[in-house]
């Protein structure tokens, strides 16, 4: 519960799949939080135990600019409005915290936050840039502190004993950053692959791999989908069921790759002759199904007839003469796809029957 609650306040209640941006918007309101909570414990305890209200009046100002950074972030969702201002706050407070503390009572210590927050939240490009101007004020401020500072006790030995550290502790940092930026890279570039190859997968597992037309397994898939539908909804369908006339006799007479190409010139046809949200496929080897969708029988003939005479005027390799015949059936409530593809099946039967080349209509009376 408290977990969920936790969680819902780091990603200001976004559903963020983006894991590098999930990281960003988590990393934002945690430590934007922390920096608000921690400025407003020390606007007191500054000037209360520490005689400093100086120091408690900035804290007390940055506890509002974070804050209102916090509150923006949870509204708005603006992760980069957020970072500048939450930055920014650290930035000014930490020098001119420095400025005024002059290390006394190793105050600066409070500045190895700096690097932390800043490369974390903005990335180690923009947030390394933004630390190395921050350490360059800063390590002014101190060099030019050397023998002021702390009651004069601050020398070049405490100088270089904290700028080293500093700077040691914001490489690691940087390290730390750029390396998770680039697994991270690397597992969304892993990822785009990923979903391209399940693309391909997904497509050549619907395909047939000679005509590219959708294979059997799915039209079934679509049948079934179209015969719930029209369960539903009064929107019947009619399927055209066509095979290749003799085509043993092409393949017996100019061999099994003539036969594919033949194979390939009906199917490119037939997809022309189609509408767009008609659906195609290879049922067997030289017969292929049709789908049409929100269509009558009479319509489905009008387009089956259309198909008979391209096949029939078509050039074909070696001259050779193709024609196809056709089954035609119109969907009825309560059927399924063995039926259905039945019905078509007989219509084809007897269009074979009566000379070929020809359409036959399946009327459910007629059988
Ligand atoms: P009908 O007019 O009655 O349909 O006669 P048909 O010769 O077309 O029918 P039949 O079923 O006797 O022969 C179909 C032939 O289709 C037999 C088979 O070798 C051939 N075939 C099936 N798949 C392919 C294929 O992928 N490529 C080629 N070239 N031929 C194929
Ligand atoms: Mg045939
Ligand atoms: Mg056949």
């Amino acid at each position: 519960m408290i977990k969920e609650y936790v969680y819902h306040f780091l990603t200001a209640g976004l559903v963020v799949t983006d894991l590098t941006k999930r990281r960003a918007l988590m990393m934002s309101n945690a430590f934007l939080l922390i920096e608000t909570i921690i400025f407003i414990i020390f606007s007191y305890v500054n000037p209360i135990f520490f005689n400093s209200p100086i120091i408690g009046l900035l804290d007390g100002v940055s506890a509002i600019a974070s804050f209102i950074a916090l509150i923006d972030l949870q509204r708005n969702k603006n992760i980069n409005r957020a970072v500048i201002v939450g930055t920014a706050t650290l930035f000014f407070f930490f020098i001119s915290y420095a400025f005024s503390n002059q290390n006394h009572d190793f105050g600066l210590i409070w500045t190895i936050f700096f690097p932390i927050f800043v490369i974390t939240l903005m990335g180690h490009k923009r947030g390394g840039m933004v630390v190395s101007l921050f350490y360059v004020i800063l390590f002014t401020l101190a060099y030019i502190g050397i023998g002021e500072w702390d009651n004069g006790t601050w020398n070049l030995h405490s100088f270089i004993r904290f700028s080293l550290a500093s700077s040691v502790l914001t490489y690691v940092v940087y390290l730390y950053e750029e390396t998770l930026y680039r697994s991270n890279m690397e597992l969304a570039f892993t990822r785009e692959k990923e979903a391209k190859y399940l693309e391909e997968l997904h497509r050549l597992s619907a395909t047939d791999s000679l005509t590219e037309l959708y294979n059997r397994r799915r039209m079934n898939e679509l049948l079934q989908e179209h015969i719930e539908y029209i369960k539903r909804y009064d929107a019947p369908f009619s399927l055209i069921l066509f095979d290749i006339d003799d085509f043993k006799h092409i393949n017996d007479h100019y061999g099994h790759n003539i036969g594919d190409q033949v194979l390939i010139i009906i199917s490119d046809l037939a997809k022309h002759v189609l509408r767009k949200t008609d659906h195609i496929s290879r049922w067997g080897g030289e017969e292929f199904l049709i789908l049409l969708p929100n269509t009558l029988s009479e319509e489905a003939a009008a387009i089956a007839e259309k198909l008979r005479q391209r096949v029939e005027e078509t050039d074909y390799p070696h001259n050779t003469k193709v024609t196809c015949s056709f089954g035609i059936i119109q969907s009825c409530q309560n059927t399924d796809v063995e039926t259905i593809v039945d019905r078509a099946d007989s219509a084809l039967y007897k269009a074979k029957k009566s000379g070929k080349n020809c359409i036959s209509i399946n009327t459910y009376e007629s059988e």
